[in-house]
């Protein structure tokens, strides 16, 4: 994402390589381009003034000293500034309270569902809470189904009241819900409209009243540059939100939307959202977009994300096997699992810096480990097992039971028996330094 705005800065920053101070003029002139960028990335049209007169003052009152290029230093202050603008630290989120309660609100469509399945699912994941996901949708019976499908996904409960037209009520009742059966968030998905309009509105504002969430969150779907911005304003007047969430942040989105809504409704955006995966969330972190607009990458994303789906127990689990040399077919297919459970190969290798803009035409998809996984399938529970008795019929039933060659079955056999061997050396030799190594 955002490559386009990358894209643009960096070439207008082209302009002032090579050159031993920042001048007036050749700051307006990179800033002429920074701000057609920003306007392309549908930077909203006032924002997109400010910002770049703010960089301005900052870029005059600065010498130049001999260690940088003017270039690396417009850079530096178009980062900082970009990260000031999106709120600059990262904005807490509070989910304390017995049960905490969180509100979706948004537009049809902006991915409110989805999300709330997204949140559901790291919070019982990276937190160890014991969410309950709230239907009060009470207009589209498929927003019922769609919710407890996600729950059922994730195995988080959804409380539903399909008779009920009152989504005050529901609510409310889910939280007693949430009470009796030891759960301690709800997250009430609400219903939506294609547009703003009044009555939405109205039902939504009850509902706040009524049930006084922790956090009341607007999700927007970032694909639709200045109308988000706009729908946020309409929202926030209303309703007063405590953060934002940013939708489908993944593909060719234009990434102005992240900076515009910040600046205009002043509320915090806390979380993204970067594809149709329950994985695919990121807490909102204005360094690591700021990085990730100018190319840099986003490798603070990358690690809250790797924190996420790290799991201590089966870490623990899978080093005592490999230590004792047991390691077999089936943790390796866990381990391929935990990779897809963390979301699009693609998204997650462009968040490492100076990875993004090499990758951008090429396509990599997540069938990378189809045939792995196919000849994986094909072995007998026995076979995963013990893979050291894989013979050559053995080979040859696999091969074919898996829509593979046998030179496929063969290879990735050899590499399974090289990868174990060089992870139990590592392992027995020395544990503890070889992990200290790796925190440093
Ligand atoms: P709701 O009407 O607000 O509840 O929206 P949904 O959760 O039903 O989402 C609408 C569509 O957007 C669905 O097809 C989702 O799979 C899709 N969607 C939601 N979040 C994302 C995202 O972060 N990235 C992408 N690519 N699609 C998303």
């Amino acid at each position: 994402m955002f490559e386009n705005l990358s894209e643009r800065l960096e070439r207008s920053f082209k302009v002032l390589k090579g050159q031993g101070q920042i001048t007036e003029i050749n700051v307006a002139e990179t800033m002429k381009d920074v701000r057609k960028a920003l306007l392309e990335a549908d930077v909203n049209f006032k924002v997109a003034k400010d910002f770049c007169n703010r960089v301005k003052a900052e870029a005059m009152g600065q010498n130049v000293i001999n260690s940088v290029e003017p270039r690396q230093l417009m850079v530096k202050i178009v980062h900082d500034e970009l990260a000031k603008f999106m709120g600059g630290e990262q904005a807490p989120f509070n989910v304390d309270g017995n049960p905490a309660v969180i509100l979706m609100s948004g537009l049809q469509g902006s991915g409110k569902t989805t999300f709330s399945g997204k949140l559901a699912n790291r919070l019982k994941e990276g937190k160890k809470k014991k969410p309950l996901l709230a239907a009060c949708d009470v207009y589209r019976p498929a927003a019922i189904e769609q919710l407890k499908t996600v729950g059922q996904a994730i195995g988080v409960p959804v409380y539903s009241e399909p008779e009920s037209k009152d989504p005050v009520a529901i609510a409310l009742h889910a939280i007693d819900e949430a009470k009796k059966t030891g759960c301690d968030v709800v997250i009430v998905d609400t219903a939506g409209r294609l547009a703003v309009d009044e009555e939405m509105m109205k039902e939504i504002k009850n509902i706040k009243d009524a049930i006084k969430p922790n956090e009341t969150l607007f999700v927007v779907d970032s694909m639709t540059g200045q109308d988000a911005v706009n729908t946020a304003k309409a929202f926030n007047d209303r309703l007063d939100f405590d953060g934002v969430v940013l939708t489908k942040l993944d593909g060719d989105t234009r990434g102005g939307a992240a900076v515009s809504i910040r600046a205009v409704v002043n509320k915090p955006i806390k979380f993204v959202g970067t594809g149709e995966k329950m994985g695919e969330i990121d807490a909102f972190n204005p360094n690591g977009m700021a990085d990730r607009i100018l190319g840099m990458g986003d490798i603070v994303s990358f690690v809250d994300r790797m924190q996420q789906q790290y799991d201590e127990n089966e870490a623990k689990k899978i080093e005592k096997k490999i230590r004792e040399n047991k390691f077999d077919f089936n943790d390796f297919r866990n381990q391929i699992n935990q990779i897809k459970k963390m979301g699009n190969l693609k998204s997650l290798a462009s968040m490492i810096p100076g990875v993004g803009k090499a990758i951008k035409d090429i396509d990599i998809n997540d069938d990378a480990f189809k045939g792995i996984e196919a000849i994986i399938d094909s072995m007998t529970p026995y076979e995963r097992e013990h893979p050291e008795i894989m013979n050559g019929s053995r080979r040859k039933r696999i091969a074919a039971g898996s829509g593979t060659r046998i030179d496929e079955v063969n290879r990735l056999l050899k590499q399974f028996d090289q990868t174990r061997k060089m992870m139990h050396a590592v392992t027995t030799k020395n544990p503890m330094k070889m992990m200290r190594g790796m925190r440093r």
